[in-house]
């Protein structure tokens, strides 16, 4: 480990934190209990690189759900088990300036725009539970925990609540189901979805789960690869110009980093080959987006020079 680097990255994690401390905008999900819970105003910066040096600031040991930040994972999950051409019969790669959870399907393909939205994650999770069949989620658990270099474990309440209150996401996978994006069950699939939704990480499992990503697919910490280099260079393309679902765009140009937020207070972005963030924040804003941590992720990118079209 370059020990300079290590200590730039550190010095950045603990001012970005200090400087953003007091933005404390935004609510904290309240579609479950279980969510409404959490402590509004953790606030977790971690950072690691390829090599594994890390460097924190914060509440980067809080656990919270993965929530949408798992797309990520299972569509490189996918694209691994299935190859690009079969996950592109299910689901497309096209921005969309919609809400996450939008119930409208590409016109052009009858599929969902994106495997960043919903209607995407449910279509992976039905191509994952037709391929694997009922160990599916043990074997997304188990992918994703090497990815974080640890055993991930299911909140329970958040399952539990997510299950019962899904209704809009049990709509869009009859939907998918119907339209032929998977021959799935569509509960089956659905219910992958909301146990994928529920793993528990912390900050500091982001930044390893995204050096995993930055060090095309091989974990920093065990060394082992966990996603093929083809997988992750098609899921680091959608995570950049789809991550951040209607904020996409402006979140290209402004921060230039592949992203994915979750609606638990979790971020990974990734600077290819260099750098894996994770940050912690819960409090949401309009978009469902973790308002204090893509104001980290911005600052970050803005005082290490991390846009990936930096000119210096
Ligand atoms: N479980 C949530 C849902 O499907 C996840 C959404 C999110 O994190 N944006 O509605």
């Amino acid at each position: 480990h370059a020990p300079d680097i290590r200590h730039s990255l550190s010095s950045a994690a603990r001012e970005t934190h200090a400087r953003l401390h007091g933005r404390i905008e935004g609510a904290v999900a309240s579609y479950i209990p279980a969510l409404a819970a959490m402590p509004p105003d953790l606030f977790g910066i971690a950072l690691m690189t390829p090599s594994g040096a890390v460097a924190e600031a914060g509440d980067t040991r809080h656990p919270f759900t993965i929530q949408s930040v798992s797309k990520c994972f299972t569509y490189a999950m996918v694209l691994d088990l299935l190859g690009r051409d079969a996950v592109r019969a299910g689901v497309g790669v096209q921005p969309v300036g919609e809400p996450f959870n939008v119930i409208e399907l590409d016109p052009r393909s009858n599929r969902p725009f994106n495997p960043m939205i919903n209607s995407g994650a449910i279509a992976v999770a039905g191509l994952l539970r037709q391929t694997l069949g009922p160990d599916a989620f043990a074997m997304v658990k188990a992918r994703l925990s090497a990815c974080a270099g640890r055993m991930l474990e299911v909140d329970a309440a958040v399952h539990a609540s997510e299950a019962e209150s899904g209704h809009r996401n049990r709509a869009i996978a009859h939907l998918l189901r119907a339209a032929g994006a998977f021959t799935a069950d569509p509960q089956e699939a659905v219910e992958l979805y909301f146990l994928q939704c529920s793993l528990l990480v912390t900050a500091h499992d982001l930044a390893v789960m995204g050096a995993t990503l930055a060090a095309i697919g091989t974990n920093p910490l065990s060394g082992k690869e966990v996603f093929g280099v083809d997988a992750v260079r098609d899921t680091l393309s959608v995570m950049f110009t789809c991550g951040l679902y209607d904020g996409a765009g402006d979140w290209a140009c402004r921060v230039g980093l592949p992203a994915k937020s979750g609606v638990g207070g979790g971020v990974v972005a990734v600077v290819n080959r260099q750098l894996g963030l994770g940050v912690f924040s819960p409090r949401l804003n309009a978009d469902g987006n973790p308002h204090r941590g893509l104001l980290a992720c911005e600052m970050l990118a803005e005082d290490l020079g991390l846009h990936a079209f930096d000119a210096t």
